[in-house]
């Protein structure tokens, strides 16, 4: 490991997204300001809008056309520190935001699990947070935002001002046109701390039982083991935190020191190591149950004290695997889906389980909805990867789930119209100019 060389935008050139599969090639071409947009000079070449690279497949990606970046659209516009109202570009990310607000007594409304991501791709993917549950989605807390087509005609969108453009592009995989600038709505905290419990499950229906029990606390989610079977099969620690209500510290976050310096030999990462790992791990935690006061940088962003994780992973990439399934009693769809991922002996240590709250997602094509989401990375190892991921979607399928775009480069056409059959719909929004090797592939016949 090493100190990082300065950099403000967090990605690496070429345009890659965060698993590095597939690698595509585009024509970059960053944006700077709202007119830049749409380019003078007619191309003929599709576009799409890009943050930070941090959706893992291909939603982020064209083949041979033209990637806008928007990482130079990063400028905050307003903020009403009474009702924590924050107006800002698009390319404005989420850890600029927690720089600017936290001091002031302020956080963001939902964050995932990384804060290297633009406010116009937390729109795009419709994001979730551990506080799902009790909060919904990114968009459930962004009362407007600009949208501007191809052609020029600029949208304001709001759910009573062109609402149905506001339910399209939330969720809407940055098909509809380019996000310029957007409001969110931030919530108030006294401090930087996050009253924290992690509580070891000893299997799936003890997590169950956690998260029944948990309905009320603000932040929920547990790191479950998919690499041992028996009876460690489904072992895992759940993790619960609400902001502190005692008024502490609210400075900014220091930057992150460490990075992965290069891509890491494949071999490293194999079922020894993530084994070792995993039992290393869940017992680093001696008692059953442990509560501590903690930072909310480890709480939320884990991995993001290291920068370039994903490079441990080697030169062939990863993949990763999220889904829902609907039902909380019928448990079968979800213990078939980790015994299949247990048997293949492909499972890396970042594998996290949550249960999905039933507030319902403001966009179109969002991915949450009412069930227990899986999340898991895997190592691309070709052949034998796709195929546990064909037999992992292929479950998902058969008990009515869903798959996460964010999170995918292998669902298959038929899979993906399944999962979203308002897809077609949703077509009828798209905007002429702008495409997605994503689309592209979840839209043409296997
Ligand atoms: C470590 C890690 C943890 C994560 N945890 C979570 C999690 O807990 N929950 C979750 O929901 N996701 C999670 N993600 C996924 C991530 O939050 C999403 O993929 C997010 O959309 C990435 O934003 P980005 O700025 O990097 O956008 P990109 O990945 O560059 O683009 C994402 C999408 O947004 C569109 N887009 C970007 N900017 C604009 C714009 N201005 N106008 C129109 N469209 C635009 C793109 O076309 C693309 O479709 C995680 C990712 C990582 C790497």
């Amino acid at each position: 490991m090493k100190l990082p060389a300065p950099a403000n935008n967090y990605s690496r050139p070429p345009f890659q997204s965060w698993g590095g599969y597939p690698r595509l090639s585009a024509e970059i071409r960053p944006l700077n300001w709202t007119s830049d947009f749409p380019p003078q000079e007619s191309t003929g070449k599709s576009m799409l809008a890009v943050g930070l690279g941090r959706s893992y497949g291909d939603s982020c990606l064209l083949d041979g056309g033209i990637l806008l970046r928007t990482r130079g659209l990063d400028r905050l516009i307003d903020f009403d520190q009474h009702t924590g109202l924050l107006r800002c570009e698009a390319g404005v990310s989420l850890a600029e935001i927690l720089d600017f607000a936290v001091p002031r007594g302020w956080f963001l409304p939902v964050t995932p699990g990384t804060k290297y991501v633009t406010v116009g791709g937390a729109i795009a993917n419709d994001i979730h947070g551990k506080n799902h549950h009790v909060a919904g989605t990114f968009g459930c807390h962004v009362p407007r935002f600009e949208l501007v087509r191809s052609d020029a005609s600029r949208i304001l969108c709001s759910p009573t001002q062109n609402a149905d453009w506001f339910h399209a592009t939330i969720g809407g995989l940055g098909l509809t046109g380019l996000i310029t600038w957007a409001e969110v709505q931030l919530r108030p905290i006294v401090s930087r701390k996050i009253d924290y419990r992690a509580t070891k499950f000893r299997n799936l229906n003890e997590f169950l039982d956690l998260s029944q029990a948990s309905t009320g606390v603000e932040y929920t989610v547990a790191w479950i083991d998919c690499v041992s079977s028996g009876r460690n099969f489904t072992r895992g620690i759940f993790m619960q935190g609400s902001h502190a209500s005692e008024p502490g510290v609210l400075a900014p976050s220091p930057k992150p020191r460490l990075s992965v310096p290069f891509t890491l030999p494949a071999v490293l990462l194999n079922h020894y190591t993530v084994s070792a790992f995993n039992t290393l791990y869940y017992h680093r935690q001696f008692t059953r149950e442990k509560h501590a006061f903690v930072d909310y940088e480890p709480f939320f962003y884990p991995l993001d004290s290291i920068l370039h994780w994903n490079r441990i992973y080697g030169k062939e990439g990863l993949l990763q695997f999220q889904c829902v399934l609907p039902s909380l009693d019928d448990t079968r769809g979800i213990t078939e889906i980790l015994r299949t991922i247990t048997r293949s002996g492909l499972a890396s240590f970042l594998a996290v389980i949550k249960v999905f709250g039933n507030l319902p997602s403001p966009g179109m094509m969002s991915f949450p909805r009412p069930g227990i989401t899986l999340a898991l990375d895997f190592p691309v190892r070709r052949q034998a990867t796709f195929a546990l991921l064909d037999k992992l979607g292929a479950i998902t399928l058969e008990y009515g789930g869903s798959m996460y775009p964010a999170k995918d480069a292998r669902m298959k056409a038929s899979q993906f119209q399944a999962f979203y059959p308002q897809w077609q719909q949703f077509s009828r929004f798209i905007d002429p100019a702008f495409h997605s090797a994503f689309w592209q592939r979840v839209t043409t016949h296997e």
